[in-house]
């Protein structure tokens, strides 16, 4: 007999939730204008509005923040946390940073110049931004595989070769300075690459000498689906394919908000001295001295135990499993859901689960809404809002897809909390078809609206 799956940990401290009933929760997003980032979190009983900085920390990280060392320069934490980091992913040079964009932020402001672009496999929004700040270009290769969610593809979080050569051949290769493989690909829905990719792709580069960078904020569940997925590897420690995948690399940002397993931090790690050393003069503008980058001491110390601890196989078999069988739950349920399941969240398909609901009513901020109020589940829209208006006709942009993400805090939820999410969702997909109406914007930013958008029930 196959044993059932379960957490390869137990309790020690709880955080109290709070439960609601539903009249309350009408009331209150109707004041919150049915914008999911205007609850308070005390109004939310599971909260799957992202997995960054939410996760639990172990009992052995709690240790070390008590350990932590708060000099100014040179402290023991930033030891600690240097050790950790070129242990995993043999880059020689460490810069920290106070969280992943930080990193982007010192890097890109040592590598990217203006008319640069930069080849990736759907670069992060931030990263993205980031290049665009710097009037560069993010170019994006990721396989098509990838923008079929009812595809099967193990690695969809792929580099298309050919269209990465075209980028190559098509432009200056000067105006390359190097190009971005997100593991795993968050804008992709969390999924994976494969080291046969990452292989070929380094190969490519090396061929026309364009450095690789990792944004490597998930590096660790990538590492497990390249484990789990990829015959060549099912023998090897998370460990040591992560080392082998950053060997094809010249270096790495991450928010350790991620696998990190910390509340707050980033990274960046190099191989080269010249790259460090101009990196550095920028660290110490925006983040603070080379030896804490934006970070106390104890946050550091815990992010070098939390780097270990998200490389335990155990640890990312429950960790990924668990996004799995809430996907899987829904898929049974026939709540239509994006296939496959990724690393940290699964999404919804609100284009099949409300048709109903015209598209320009925001038929995904409908079903956040609507989960909201049924269960006091709060995930966040991933559709027309979030995809904002054209720059020049100021019309709305229609994405292919509408989507709802429900993101997975790290060791945070049981796998009761998995029951109720489906039971939830199964409630709302079995009376669909009294779906008719959806939201009209009432007031919005120009730019970014999403975060401030306020809404009125038609
Ligand atoms: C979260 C994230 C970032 C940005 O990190 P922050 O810590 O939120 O600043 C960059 N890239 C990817 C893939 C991410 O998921």
């Amino acid at each position: 007999m196959k044993l059932p799956y379960a957490e390869p940990y137990r309790i020690k401290m709880v955080e109290s939730i709070k439960k609601s009933t539903v009249a309350q929760r009408k009331k209150w997003i109707k004041e919150a204008n049915y914008n999911l980032f205007n609850l308070k979190s005390d109004q939310v009983y599971i909260d799957l509005l992202t997995d960054s900085g939410t996760g639990a920390m172990s009992d052995k990280q709690w240790a070390e923040v008590m350990l932590g060392d708060e000099s100014y320069a040179g402290s023991r934490s930033f030891e600690k946390l240097k050790n950790a980091v070129v242990d995993i992913t043999g880059y020689k040079y460490f810069i920290p940073t106070h969280q992943g964009r930080a990193a982007e932020n010192v890097l890109f402001s040592t590598l990217v110049k203006e008319g640069d672009i930069i080849p990736g496999n759907s670069h992060f929004d931030t990263t993205k931004g980031h290049i665009e700040f710097r009037k560069g270009k993010a170019v994006d290769c990721t396989i098509d595989a990838a923008f079929d969610t009812d595809l099967y593809h193990p690695f969809k979080g792929n580099i298309d070769l050919k269209k990465l050569e075209k980028v190559f051949t098509e432009n200056p290769i000067e105006k390359i300075p190097f190009i971005v493989i997100t593991v795993t690909c968050n804008t992709a829905g969390g999924q994976p690459v494969s080291m046969e990719n990452i292989k070929a792709v380094s190969a490519l580069c090396k061929q026309y000498k364009v450095a690789i960078y990792f944004d490597a904020a998930r590096y660790a569940e990538n590492c497990y689906f390249i484990k789990e997925r990829e015959d060549a590897y099912k023998n090897k420690t998370i460990k040591e394919i992560a080392y082998e995948m950053f060997s094809y690399g010249d270096g790495m940002t991450m928010s350790s908000k991620k696998d990190g397993l910390v509340n707050m931090g980033g990274i960046i790690a190099l191989k080269d001295k010249k790259v460090y050393r101009n990196a550095t003069t920028f660290a110490i503008m925006y983040e603070g001295f080379i030896t804490y980058g934006g970070m106390s001491g104890r946050d550091m110390g815990a992010l070098a135990v939390g780097l270990y601890e998200a490389l335990e196989y155990d640890y990312l078999a429950s960790r990924v499993t668990q996004v799995q069988y809430l996907g899987e739950k829904l898929d049974e349920f026939g709540v239509p859901v994006q296939k496959p399941i990724g690393g940290h969240a699964v999404y919804l398909d609100a284009n099949k689960f409300v048709p109903t609901i015209p598209k320009e009513e925001y038929r995904a901020q409908a079903l956040a809404v609507e989960l909201y109020i049924i269960a006091g589940i709060r995930g966040v829209e991933i559709g027309t809002i979030l995809a904002d208006r054209d720059p020049e006709t100021r019309e709305n942009r229609y994405p292919e897809l509408e989507l709802v993400r429900l993101a997975i805090p790290r060791r945070t939820y049981t796998h009761n909390h998995m029951e109720y999410i489906a039971s939830a969702l199964k409630t709302i997909y079995d009376s669909r078809a009294e779906a008719k109406n959806g939201y009209t914007i009432v007031w919005e930013a120009p730019i970014m609206r999403h975060f401030t958008v306020k809404l009125e029930k038609i």
